[in-house]
């Protein structure tokens, strides 16, 4: 049983004008499509090869000697997350369950975005920010490369991808943009309150 890759939760279109199409092109099409191809070729011939993902991830995390298969199905399993925290119209002041919960734990959603944005932009080289829940509360959490939080047992609630491939053809060097437009007009709170 292969790893497959799933078309996107929204036409290629629909996250525009703040990720072009052409970066969900290469990005969905390329580099996500790299990974489950490379995760399900590494598989092959492995006790691992039919399991669920979440399984793989969390069997390799601590064992240097299958790191390519971690780094993949990690990968394979962020960028599947990734897409579901955006849609067209998102971001800004959230309502329902996460309102609260931002509100009891970071004193509401402006510092909580101001603590999203830091990370995603202090995240030295590739890796993704979250929005996990930790010993109860709310938190944001940074990872590098490939990490991910359900590798450390905790839950996620949103995701941003601060690797390059993910903002370059629409932002250039300009990584900041991106996370505020993010914060701004992406973020699916709807997917976050579905999650709590
Ligand atoms: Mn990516």
């Amino acid at each position: 049983m292969l790893i497959r890759l799933p078309e996107l939760p929204y036409a290629k279109d629909a996250l525009e004008p703040y990720i072009s199409v052409k970066t969900l092109e290469f990005h969905h099409g390329k580099h996500h499509a790299g990974y489950v191809e490379k995760l399900n070729d590494l598989l092959k011939s492995t006790p691992l090869v039919g399991e669920p993902l979440e399984n793989i991830i969390k069997k390799t995390a601590k064992d240097a000697s299958r790191s390519a298969i971690f780094n993949n199905a990690a990968q394979v399993w962020n960028h599947l997350f990734y897409w579901q925290c955006m849609k067209k119209n998102g971001g800004g002041i959230p309502s329902g369950e996460i309102a609260n919960k931002l509100k009891a734990d970071f004193d509401g959603y402006d510092k909580f975005a101001e603590e999203f944005k830091k990370a995603s932009l202090g995240q030295f080289g590739s890796g993704w920010v979250w929005l996990v829940v930790k010993d109860g509360r709310l938190a944001v959490m940074k990872t590098s490369n490939a990490d991910t939080p359900i590798a450390h047992g905790l839950k996620t609630l949103l995701t941003i991808d601060v690797w390059e491939h993910a903002y370059y053809l629409d932002y250039q060097n300009k990584r900041g943009d991106y996370i505020d437009n993010y914060v701004r007009n992406l973020i699916n709170w709807d997917f976050v309150n579905s999650l709590i």
